[in-house]
C-alpha cells in the first residue's frame, strides 16, 4: 500500500534553542545543556515508533540509520511495543543503511534525579574506583510538566554536582505531551531517546528500579515498564550510545539501606511524587512531602536502618514519629509489590524488636 507508513524527517533547529523531528504533523522536539548541535535522527525514533504503533502505520525513516540499529528496532523494540501496549507490530525502513563501525561518543553520565536508585548507582560507581563525567537530568515527563517543580529538583541535583565535583547536563523534550500515556509506562523510552540527543555523551548510567528476580514483563504491564526495562534498554540504542544498567544486586530496600549511610544524600535525597508539595515547597520546607507512597515506603526503610535524625533536612522525621502506624496502614492498601516489600519489613520490625512502627498497621499486607 502506498500510505501505510509515516516519514520521520531529518533533524533540524527550531527557535528557542529546540532541535525537532517531524512525523507527519507531529514535532518531535528537544533541546537542554547537553545538546549542542543537530541530535542523531536515532534520538526520534522510539517516539516515532511507538506513535506509528498507536495509529496502526509503519514508519519510514528519511536519513541513514545503522544496519544493526535498524535490525533491532524491527525485531526486539517494535514486537515489544507492539505486546506491551497491544497496539500495531511497525514495520521500520529507511532511505539508507549504514554499515560499518560507528564510533562511539566519548562522555559518560549517570541519570541523576537525586533519589534512592540514583544514590545508589553513585554507590556502585564509586566503589570500583568509577566517576561518571556528568549527572545528566531530564525532563520527558516526570514532573507533570511542571517547569517549576523540575528547576527546583534540578536546583538540588546541580547540589549534589557541585559537593562531588560533577558537571549537570540537561535534556528537556515534548515526548510526554505528542505520546500522552501514563510516564511510568513509558519513561524508560522517553529517557534514554532524549538521552541518545545529547551530543558527546556515548555511555549512560541507568539505575535499576529492582532487583534482578524481580523482573517480569507481567510486572511491568500491571504496576510499570521498570519491571523489564533491562530487557528492553538496548533495543532501540544507536552503536555511537551505551546505556549501561546498575543496580541488579539490591532490591530497593537494600538500596535504601546502603543511601542511608551516604553522608552526600542525608541532605539531598530527593524522592517524592507530591507534585502540589513540590510546587509549593519553600526553602525551610522538608524536600520530600512524607505523604506519598514513595515517601512513606522510604521513611519505613530509614527507620527500620535506624537513620532517620540523619535524614531531617529531607523529612519531617517529627511528624513522622507520630504519624507512622496510620500511613503504613494506608500503606498496606497499595497493590505495588515495593509498597507491599516496605509494609513487610516494617512488621517484621516490629516483630523482631528492631525498631518500633506503630502498630495500628496490619499484621499481613495483602498479596
Ligand atoms: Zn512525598
Amino acid at each position: 500500500m502506498m500510505n501505510d507508513y509515516i516519514r520521520l524527517s531529518a533533524p533540524h533547529p527550531m527557535s528557542n534553542d529546540w532541535y525537532g523531528a517531524k512525523l507527519e504533523d507531529i514535532e518531535l522536539a528537544v533541546r537542554g545543556s547537553a545538546i549542542q548541535s543537530i541530535p542523531s535522527i536515532a534520538a526520534f525514533i522510539p517516539m516515532a515508533v511507538l506513535i506509528a504503533s498507536r495509529m496502526g502505520r509503519n514508519l519510514r525513516i528519511d536519513g541513514c540509520i545503522d544496519g544493526a540499529l535498524l535490525t533491532k528496532l524491527n525485531y526486539e523494540y517494535a514486537p515489544f511495543v507492539s505486546r506491551f501496549y497491544d497496539g500495531h507490530c511497525v514495520s521500520i525502513s529507511a532511505s539508507e543503511i549504514g554499515h560499518g563501525p560507528v564510533p562511539r561518543r566519548q562522555r559518560s553520565a549517570l541519570m541523576f534525579s537525586a533519589g534512592i536508585d540514583s544514590f545508589y548507582s553513585l554507590h556502585l560507581l564509586t566503589r570500583i574506583g568509577m566517576k561518571p563525567d556528568a549527572f545528566l537530568n531530564i525532563h520527558a515527563g516526570a514532573h507533570d510538566d511542571n517547569l517549576e517543580t523540575w528547576s527546583v529538583r534540578l536546583a538540588n541535583v546541580r547540589s549534589v554536582g557541585d559537593e562531588l565535583g560533577i558537571s549537570v547536563e540537561t535534556i528537556e523534550t515534548n515526548f510526554h505531551r505528542v505520546y500522552s500515556e501514563a510516564h511510568v509506562r513509558c519513561h524508560t523510552f522517553r529517557n534514554l531517546a532524549a538521552a541518545m540527543a545529547a551530543s558527546d555523551i556515548g555511555i549512560l548510567y541507568y539505575s535499576a528500579a529492582h532487583e534482578v528476580s524481580e523482573l517480569s514483563f507481567a510486572a511491568a504491564k500491571l504496576h510499570g515498564l521498570d519491571f523489564i526495562d533491562p530487557a528492553i534498554i538496548r533495543s532501540f540504542l544507536s552503536a555511537e550510545f551505551e546505556a549501561i544498567y546498575l543496580g541488579w544486586d539490591a532490591d530497593r530496600i537494600a538500596r535504601t539501606n546502603v543511601v542511608s549511610r551516604m553522608p552526600i544524600a542525608f541532605k539531598h535525597l530527593d524522592i517524592c511524587t507530591n507534585q502540589n508539595y513540590q510546587a509549593l515547597r519553600r526553602p525551610e520546607n522538608p524536600i520530600n512531602c512524607g505523604e506519598c507512597r514513595k515517601c512513606i515506603r522510604t521513611l519505613v526503610a530509614l527507620d527500620v536502618a535506624g537513620a532517620l535524625d540523619d535524614f531531617a533536612h529531607a523529612f519531617d522525621i517529627g511528624c513522622w514519629r507520630r504519624t507512622k502506624g496510620e500511613a503504613i496502614r494506608k500503606l498496606a492498601m497499595s497493590e505495588h509489590p515495593i509498597d507491599l516489600s516496605a509494609v513487610n519489613l516494617a512488621r517484621s520490625a516490629e516483630a523482631t524488636g528492631t525498631a518500633s512502627l506503630g502498630r495500628d498497621f496490619p499484621s499481613g499486607p495483602r498479596r
